[in-house]
């Protein structure tokens, strides 16, 4: 089929509810996207943070193959080994908590938020979440969710959550009562522009959750399995959340999300009260499994740590060079870069060039190279970057 024809098909029979770029990816490959008319795109945004190993990372691919010939599904009626061995990998990566496997983030969040709710006394059923955080597109979620513009059209919303400024400690203290149930927190904001928490602010939520008998949940779903050089985001920080949330890398490409919380919290959860159909399926936690040995075997936390330093020393000298570049910032490989104005045309020019990078919150470019990539990718993507942004000087 041509890019026109497939195009076409969407126009008639796929709801139109995402902005898209007018490419037809027809392969994947490491670092690079292909497109239907041969062009060779260098992916520096794989699948918003899914496909952090690079696209069909060959030991994803290869455990995804033996699986398949084995077991596709199986219900949770029933035990089955790859779900029982990725929990364990996961626990024994972060606090050494439970883990509930379902499909995606907002999933994930939805299931933290509902376990919070059961595990506290029935008068908790607030919620705290701050502003610029993104959280998923369900009901709670959305209302999680504190930026009006996912709101819009959506009102009333769930109630009982309260909004405060992201890294703002004394407005967390005066939001914080004995009614709240869980604070929920991104460790880095992602759609909210790679806003990096401090160190204080999430030991404050720490101590406020203890004081108050709340949850402390935070949202991994972008910052987890990896990304920012740790496991999890909040192991760069020094402190100890009650539940996390995951999903985005942790399939490699394969849908799948977890919710992973402290014992005498996840004890909480009984028969009845929360479930997922696919939840645990045995192709997407053959997946995730793969995708947490190949981080190990391959050393690509050292290199999200190494390769993220190099990255962002070398956009800040893109930074010396344009004026439009106001600040870098990030951990690891999940960097953004303030610009002084709108980055929307620089992604489509950068496309164009065969440079893939994202555009959030209007004005931060965000750049999430694969876990894989090398020094020569990164350089390649800033030449690019540099000769859009010397066109816009
Ligand atoms: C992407 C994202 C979500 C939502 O995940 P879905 O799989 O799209 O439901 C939730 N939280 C964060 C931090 C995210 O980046």
């Amino acid at each position: 089929m041509t890019t026109q024809e497939t195009i076409e098909l969407f126009d008639k029979y796929v709801i139109a509810n995402y902005g898209r770029l007018p490419r037809v990816i027809v392969k994947g490959e490491g670092c690079y996207l292909y497109d239907a008319d041969g062009n060779k795109i260098l992916d520096m945004f794989p699948g918003w943070a899914v496909s952090a190993l690079g696209h069909c990372h060959p030991k994803v691919v290869e455990s995804l193959r033996t699986q398949s010939g084995e077991l596709l599904h199986i219900d949770n009626t029933f035990y089955s080994e790859p779900q029982g061995v990725l929990a364990k990998l996961l626990s024994e990566r972060a606090f050494g908590g439970k883990c509930f496997f379902c499909n995606s983030g907002a999933e994930a969040n939805e299931g933290a938020l509902k376990l919070a709710r059961l595990h506290t006394s029935q008068e908790k059923y607030k919620f705290i979440t701050a502003e610029g955080s993104f959280h998923g597109r369900t009901f709670a979620t959305v209302t999680a969710t504190a930026q009006p513009k996912y709101h819009e059209g959506f009102l009333p919303l769930l109630p009982g959550f309260i909004y405060v400024p992201f890294n703002d400690v004394a407005a967390l203290e005066s939001a914080f009562s004995d009614e709240v149930a869980a604070v929920m927190i991104e460790p880095i904001q992602g759609e909210g522009g790679i806003n990096v928490a401090s160190a204080e602010y999430l030991q404050t939520i720490r101590r406020l959750c203890d004081e108050n008998g709340a949850v402390m949940i935070l949202d991994e779903v972008q910052t987890g399995i990896g990304r920012t050089g740790k496991w999890f985001g909040y192991q760069n920080f020094d402190v100890e959340p009650d539940i996390i949330t995951m999903a985005k890398a942790l399939g490699g490409g394969v849908a799948i999300g977890a919710m992973m919380a402290k014992e005498e919290i996840a004890a909480s959860l009984v028969p009845g009260k929360h479930a997922s159909t696919f939840g645990g399926n045995c192709l997407a936690c053959a997946a995730g499994i793969a995708v947490i040995e190949a981080i190990e075997e391959d050393k690509l936390l050292e290199n999200a740590v190494e390769l993220g330093q190099y990255t962002k020393d070398r956009l800040e000298q893109l930074r010396g060079k344009h004026s439009m570049i106001d600040s870098v910032r990030g951990i690891g490989l999940m960097i953004g870069i303030q610009l002084t104005g709108s980055g929307k045309t620089i992604v489509d020019q950068c496309l164009k060039k065969g440079l893939r990078i994202n555009c959030t919150n209007d004005t931060v470019l965000r750049f999430m190279p694969p876990m894989i990539a090398t020094k020569s990718h990164i350089d390649n993507a800033i030449s690019i970057l540099d000769s859009v942004l010397s066109e816009g000087d």
